[in-house]
């Protein structure tokens, strides 16, 4: 393995998990829910396949799930997308983000990033050469420092990389801090790279805005999101970028040297969801917002800080409380010790000591297990 890669190890995911796994321990770490998925996107899954969606399927995506793409973002947020020509589907989010990181940076450009951020983000860019450039977000306020974030723009900036709702945080950007990050983007002739996979998972009135609404941000934002944590089937790996064509032109050019596509049934199926995201999410939504309180109520009850997240469905808790200064450490044991698995915040960060107190843990788990793991907590 190529030493930029090595570094990287294996996914924090994916260690957390196997652990887990290993001690029977409750799984409050990886982000995949216990619910199962909506029945009609099941049904429409099983339809696909006896429809004949068996072979390859065009390599931007089939046309009813190019056609989904570009309405929800017209009625959502009035975002211009061509289904033709602005939208491609890619293998999750993950794709559509190899795509683009691959797609834009050339080695020695810079990449600027808000940390923690999502693992894949460091690795991406490392394997494509470029710089990171972070700017801490500091718990539990996590508000965008513009200073620092103009201190890390510069002429070498390719790419802004922003995910909102944010993993692991649970912040919502707020439009005046989406406007501070548009600013720098358009100074430098910076791309955005928009990661919104947990853009309909709101709570309390926080609402979502995708930063391509921004004046002068379309013709210069990648959005991406996917079916996995909108539609609880994160197996599935059906992802997508829309925007501009020429930015969507990138990701598909680079995406099909990759995985040329993924699978045509799914993304008929996850046509189908789509077409049914009102009713879905909304009933989704209900229910993690009791769990969202019943996990924050039972970390509490354990000694643990949590910030109350205004999206996504992960926790994110300061552990100094009950003396842990190496959460990296604590999280390899606690599956073992304490029959609970959750995820180290500072796996997501580079600069040294942060996050090192900071445990994230997911409540898009049934609520036997968030109320069993958090009374584990607290033995
Ligand atoms: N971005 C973020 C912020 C995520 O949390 C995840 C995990 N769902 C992904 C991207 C990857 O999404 P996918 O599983 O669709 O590849
Ligand atoms: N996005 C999921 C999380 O944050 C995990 C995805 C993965 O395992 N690669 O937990």
């Amino acid at each position: 393995l190529i030493p930029r890669l090595r570094a990287h190890g294996e996914s924090i995911f994916a260690t957390m998990s196997r652990l887990a796994v290993e001690h029977e321990a409750i799984n409050l770490g990886q982000g995949f829910p216990d619910d199962p998925a909506p029945p009609l996107a099941v049904a429409a899954a099983k339809q696909a396949l006896d429809d004949g969606y068996n072979q390859y399927p065009p390599a931007r995506g089939v046309p009813q799930l190019l056609e989904e793409i570009a309405t929800h973002q017209r009625q959502r947020y009035d975002l211009p997308v061509d289904p033709a020509t602005g939208v491609t589907v890619t293998t999750g989010a993950t794709g559509a983000l190899a795509g683009a990181i691959l797609g834009l940076v050339e080695p020695g450009d810079e990449v600027v990033m808000f940390a923690p951020y999502y693992d894949a983000y460091a690795a991406l860019v490392d394997l494509a050469g470029g710089v990171r450039r972070s700017i801490p977000l500091r718990f539990p306020d996590l508000t965008v420092d513009a200073e620092a974030l103009a201190a890390a723009c510069g002429p070498k900036t390719r790419v802004i990389m922003l995910n909102s709702p944010h993993n692991p945080m649970g912040k919502v950007y707020t439009p005046a801090e989406l406007e501070i990050i548009a600013e720098q983007a358009r100074r430098h002739d910076a791309i955005v790279l928009s990661d919104e996979v947990y853009e309909h998972m709101t709570f309390d009135g926080h609402e979502h805005t995708p930063i391509a609404t921004l004046p002068g941000m379309w013709e210069r934002t990648i959005t991406i999101s996917s079916a996995g944590k909108s539609f609880s089937v994160t197996g599935w790996k059906v992802g997508w970028a829309s925007g501009h064509p020429d930015l969507v032109d990138v990701v598909a050019g680079t995406a099909q040297w990759l995985t040329f596509s993924g699978g045509g049934a799914m993304q008929v199926a996850a046509a189908e969801a789509l077409r049914n995201t009102d009713a879905i999410v909304t009933e989704m939504n209900e229910s993690l917002l009791r769990r969202r309180d019943l996990l924050v109520e039972g970390l509490s009850a354990a000694g643990l800080t949590p910030r109350v997240p205004e999206g996504t469905y992960f926790v994110v808790s300061d552990t100094s409380g009950i003396g842990v200064d190496d959460v990296d450490a604590w999280c390899r044991e606690i599956p073992e010790a304490k029959g609970v698995a959750g995820v180290p915040v500072s796996a997501f960060c580079d600069e040294p000591g942060h996050g090192q107190t900071l445990v994230r843990f997911a409540f898009c788990k049934s609520e036997e297990r968030i109320r069993e793991g958090t009374r584990r907590l607290a033995r």
